[in-house]
């Protein structure tokens, strides 16, 4: 029940009418105790730095962002946390004592996690990325911390792919990154690959769509990551899996991010427990729909 009390937490995107994380984080709220209204500001280009002056003035307890922001926030914020200034990318504003908020970005934290609980080790492992934007820059950090032996970013748009090699190349300070065109298989291993799935196509209603369908791809990777998570399985995933590899969908990513996020800005901590039940409970909404 919202009071005079409850305090405000937010999303701001565009668009954002469409996003799972008012649902989650309501969950995360419910089970705390916490008397937390989560809602979304559709924010458009351009309007960035007012709507954090806005979140600030206004006492907004915490803040996701999402697309296209995740960058743009940056120069708007007061501090940034090491895990964030080196991905260059921003999804979680918490607010900070002497005012402002500070940059996290739990995408990588909720990635790395989902791998781990499924049992994806990049250490010494080939990857390839399919996509070039925030989803897949969270991936390549998160690869690349995870010590892969090299990672292939498959873009549409090369230039974007090269440019996010680019970056983590730099900021790992190693040459481990590289980018091609989506088609481009001349220069990737025969086989044993981990494949990470993270452009929106494929997402619901496109369900009939995959970025790549080509044996030359899907037949090299034995693992593949799909950072969508509605469909449940999307067409990308169940090719892979008609080709023997094991695939996996983005819900725990979705879930885990959630977690660190709300955790970030109560100071309390969510157990494993409560993180499955809101998992169920988000997989049973995306399935009524
Ligand atoms: P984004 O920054 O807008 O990037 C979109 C990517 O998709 C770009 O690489 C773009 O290529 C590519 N793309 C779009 N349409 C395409 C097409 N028709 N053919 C080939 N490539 C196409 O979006 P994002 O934030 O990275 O999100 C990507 C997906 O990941 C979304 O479905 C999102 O829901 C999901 N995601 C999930 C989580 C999670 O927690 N599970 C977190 C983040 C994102 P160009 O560069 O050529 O335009």
């Amino acid at each position: 029940m919202i009071s005079g009390k409850t305090r405000v937490c937010g999303l701001m995107g565009y668009p954002v009418a469409h996003s799972m994380s008012p649902f989650i984080q309501g969950k995360l709220a419910e089970a705390a105790g916490d008397d937390i209204a989560y809602v979304t500001f559709p924010v458009k280009p351009g309007s960035v730095g007012e709507a954090v002056r806005g979140a600030e003035a206004l006492g907004i307890c915490g803040m996701n962002v999402t697309v296209p922001h995740k960058k743009a926030v940056i120069p708007f914020l007061v501090s940034l946390d090491p895990g964030a200034e080196k991905v260059g990318a921003v999804n979680t504003l918490v607010p900070q004592e002497n005012g402002g908020y500070k940059g996290y970005n739990t995408d990588v934290i909720g990635l790395r996690r989902a791998f781990g609980q499924y049992g994806i080790d990049t250490e010494g492992r080939d990857v390839m990325i399919i996509g070039a934007g925030g989803g897949a820059r969270a991936a390549a950090f998160v690869c690349a911390e995870g010590k892969a032996s090299h990672i292939y970013i498959m873009n549409r748009s090369v230039e974007k792919g090269v440019a996010l090699a680019e970056d983590v190349n730099k900021s790992m300070e190693m040459s481990l990154c590289s980018g091609h065109a989506l088609d481009d298989v001349s220069g990737l291993p025969g086989s044993g690959m981990i494949a990470v799935q993270a452009t929106s196509v494929g997402l619901s209603p496109d369900i009939d769509s995959s970025p790549v369908e080509d044996e030359g791809i899907l037949g090299r990777a034995d693992t593949v990551f799909d950072l969508i998570y509605t469909p449940a399985e999307t067409k990308f995933m169940r090719l892979a899996k008609e080709r023997g590899a094991k695939a996996y969908n983005g819900l725990w990513m979705l879930v885990w991010q959630a977690v660190s996020a709300y955790e970030l800005w109560t100071g309390h901590s969510v157990d494993e427990e409560t993180a499955r039940r809101v998992y169920d409970e988000v997989l049973l909404k995306i399935n009524e729909n």
